[in-house]
């Protein structure tokens, strides 16, 4: 049994009754601004592409509040406000929003093969791998123990149970500074934890973060060790190493919040498209061209230099625009065609 016939992608009941086999001219991994970005040029070069959300719809900026720099918003936007419009227009364009998480990919001949969890598979001539990256954690054992127990790495997700508490951020880029002066706004103090003497976040977010009365930086120190209580399981401090002076010290806090940057999510790629050591994506210079023809990568996942929602965006658009150019070549004209 056949679904809906269109010129981008066209579907078939598999055996068992329940999933799905679609075969598409572009499939899109991730909804972030990179993925939304290409959806909407693929969705306008009328490639009737189809977009898989993920586990995290929207990507990152879903799980921060004010975004001051994306071009175009004079006045303080939301992130998850900045994702909704971008998957709105992505849908109105013309793109298919599929809410599925992909589990595999096989990659070694077109059309590529993409699984998914609802048992969906997706025969796509093309592929844009747009997964973004994930929070880093210390590996810390007693880090891992607390977590999801008062630890966290997102503080829009949790800093609302901190209302008139301690805690602790950790870490010195854009997230541990906005991370630290977002949670003002509950608790009663915030201490940030820094491995060096100088931060590398933005400057106006760093003096906005000097000038706050609630917050109080310890420089070069790392966190050693969490510090809890079984029943009921909680933080109650940390143990803070002076890496100077290699001193340790005790601070009390009810939770820690981990912001020492991002990983690629790029595991499901590994041994298919080239990797970089530092585990990114790896494409041609100045394209989102991977090691294999007709797949592209775009966003965090392959970013290690510049790694901003406009920059991903831009690669989203880039990644779109070498699809098309790469399905003209290879004369995919009609999926229904066919
Ligand atoms: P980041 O810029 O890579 O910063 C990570 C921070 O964590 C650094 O200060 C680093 O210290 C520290 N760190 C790393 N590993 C550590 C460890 N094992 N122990 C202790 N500290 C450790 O990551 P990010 O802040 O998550 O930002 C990621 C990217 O997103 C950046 O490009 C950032 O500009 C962007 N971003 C932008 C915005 C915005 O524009 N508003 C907001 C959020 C993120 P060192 O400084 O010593 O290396």
């Amino acid at each position: 049994m056949s679904g809906r016939q269109g010129g981008g992608w066209r579907e078939k009941l598999n055996e068992n009754g329940m999933s799905r086999t679609v075969q598409a001219k572009v499939v899109i991994i991730g909804s972030g601004a990179a993925g939304c970005t290409a959806a909407i040029y693929a969705a306008r070069a009328m490639l009737e592409p189809i977009m898989i959300r993920g586990i995290q719809p929207g990507g990152q900026l879903t799980i921060t509040t004010d975004v001051e720099n994306y071009p175009g918003f004079a006045d303080v936007i939301q992130g998850p406000w900045l994702m909704e419009q971008m998957e709105k227009q992505a849908a109105q364009v013309g793109a298919k929003l599929v809410s599925d998480h992909v589990n595999k990919v096989e990659l070694e001949r077109r059309p590529f093969r993409i699984s998914c969890d609802s048992g969906d598979i997706y025969m796509a001539e093309s592929l844009v791998i747009a997964t973004g990256a994930q929070a880093r954690w210390l590996d810390l054992p007693s880090e891992q123990a607390f977590r999801g127990h008062g630890v966290s790495a997102c503080a829009t997700c949790d800093g609302f149970f901190y209302r008139g508490k301690n805690v602790i951020v950790v870490g010195g880029g854009n997230t541990a500074v906005e991370e630290a002066l977002f949670l003002t706004n509950f608790a009663n103090k915030v201490t940030v934890i820094h491995r060096r003497d100088a931060f590398r976040a933005e400057r106006i977010l760093q003096e906005r973060l000097f000038r706050h009365p609630k917050i109080e930086v310890i420089w070069n120190s790392v966190l050693m060790d969490v510090k809890g209580s079984e029943n009921p399981r909680k933080v109650v401090g940390a143990a803070i190493r002076n890496v100077k002076t290699d001193a340790v010290t005790e601070i009390s806090a009810d939770g820690i919040f981990i912001a020492i940057g991002h990983s690629p999510a790029s595991e499901l790629f590994a041994g298919q498209v080239q990797l970089k050591p530092n585990g990114y994506i790896k494409t041609a210079p100045y394209s989102t061209a991977t090691s294999v023809p007709g797949v592209f990568a775009a966003g965090d996942v392959t970013d290690d230099v510049y790694r901003q929602a406009v920059t991903a965006a831009g690669m989203g658009c880039m990644a779109a625009l070498e699809a098309e150019r790469f399905l003209a070549a290879h004369k995919v004209e009609s999926i229904a065609a066919e």
